[in-house]
């Protein structure tokens, strides 16, 4: 059930209460694909650095090692060893931009695995089986991710077929729900908005999702090569016909510029893998701007990444350390600055929850934009 607590603007303050514990938004949830965060980061780690929800892969986990086989060790949670919120994606993003030879039908996706080129096939109700099977906290919907710059007939066919998918999404979920060996019965499903970058089909379609009555509602088909004024304009037509009461998530958004925009047009919900990637090559954020830790400045730098931080890197180790051990390419070096991007982006979104608490978004918006803004 989510709630409401309060509005400054158009920014939204709530709250998720899940079988998993209760989620306080805006939240980031931290992407771990395969059931892990890249870069060495345990599920002890995410919870010395504010993880609130843990993102995983529909796609890639029936790749590999196999939903079934996750089912049979008592789903994600137990097999991860993280007993707080998890969202698993659809699988529709992957399916349309990693694998190859596919066939997009009504039924759903025929497609060839990245792994190992075998045949599968995927829609709506294998996907809703699969993130069964992972016993997720959020399932998402199966949708067709379009390319952003697929024509108006394109688009208009596309999301026409998203949305008898995600009928077909909702049955599923609703009997899955009430099978006796489903290893969560109470799993929540968030429906996707797409549309590409043409507004009218985008509010048209949210128009239409908005009625089914979902747990929640996803922006998808953004940051993937659009302009950033696109990304905004989109977001200032579509999330005013997304009910408020339910929480709204930008998927795979973005660097932190972005989901303070976001955040101003009522998104509570983001992920994104900057922050591990970026970090994994020795980049990282700061309140002083983005720095690149390779940087030969800092062979002699005994400070830590950022003063004032309380993450497991800055907490213990010196630029000049976690350089090293970067250019030695020794794991470790990879794995702080992870902790540290998680812990800035984690850190990030408390001071945006306290700010709205406060009634002084705005304020807190410009000045962090300022800093985040800053040379390093
Ligand atoms: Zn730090």
């Amino acid at each position: 059930m989510y709630e409401l607590i309060k509005k400054d603007g158009l920014a939204k303050r709530g709250r998720l209460h899940t079988v998993h514990g209760t989620v306080e938004t805006p939240v980031f949830m931290n992407v771990g694909t395969a059931a892990a965060i890249k870069g060495a980061v345990s599920t002890d780690d995410l919870r010395q650095i504010k993880t609130q929800v843990e993102l995983s892969n529909t796609y890639h986990l029936h790749v590999r090692p196999g939903d079934e086989i996750v089912k049979k060790l008592g789903g994600l949670h137990r097999f991860m060893n993280w007993d707080k919120p998890i969202l698993t994606d659809s699988g529709g993003f992957q399916v349309f931009s990693l694998a190859s030879l596919r066939k997009i039908k009504e039924e759903g996706v025929h497609f060839h695995s990245h792994i190992d080129g075998r045949k599968i096939f995927m829609g709506p109700e294998e996907s809703m089986q699969i993130q069964s099977n992972l016993a997720s906290t959020i399932a998402m919907a199966f949708d067709e991710c379009p390319s952003s710059v697929a024509d108006r007939k394109y688009m208009a066919n596309s999301v026409a077929r998203t949305s008898r998918w995600l009928k077909r999404c909702k049955d599923e979920m609703a009997r899955l729900n009430s099978l006796p060996d489903t290893i969560n019965p109470h799993q929540l499903l968030f429906g996707i908005n797409q549309g590409g970058i043409y507004e009218d089909i985008r509010v048209e379609h949210a128009q239409q999702i908005a009625e089914m009555d979902l747990d929640g509602y996803a922006v998808g088909g953004l940051a993937v090569g659009e302009s950033h004024e696109d990304m905004y304009r989109i977001l200032d037509a579509v999330v005013p016909h997304l009910p408020k009461d339910k929480p709204t998530y930008l998927m795979g958004v973005g660097t932190p510029a972005n989901i303070l925009e976001a955040v101003d047009r009522g998104v509570d919900f983001f992920d994104c893998v900057y922050p591990s990637r970026n970090g994994r090559h020795g980049h990282v954020y700061t309140n002083h701007g983005k720095m690149n830790l390779f940087n030969a400045k800092y062979e002699l730098d005994e400070r830590p990444i950022e003063e004032g931080c309380g993450c497991p890197a800055c907490r213990s180790y010196s630029r000049a350390y976690i350089r090293h051990l970067l250019k030695a390419k020794e794991m470790l070096g990879m794995r702080l600055c992870v902790l540290h991007n998680l812990y800035f982006y984690n850190t990030m979104m408390e001071e945006i929850r306290d700010a709205i608490d406060a009634g002084e978004y705005r304020q807190y918006k410009k000045r962090k934009l300022e800093k985040l803004s800053q040379k390093s």
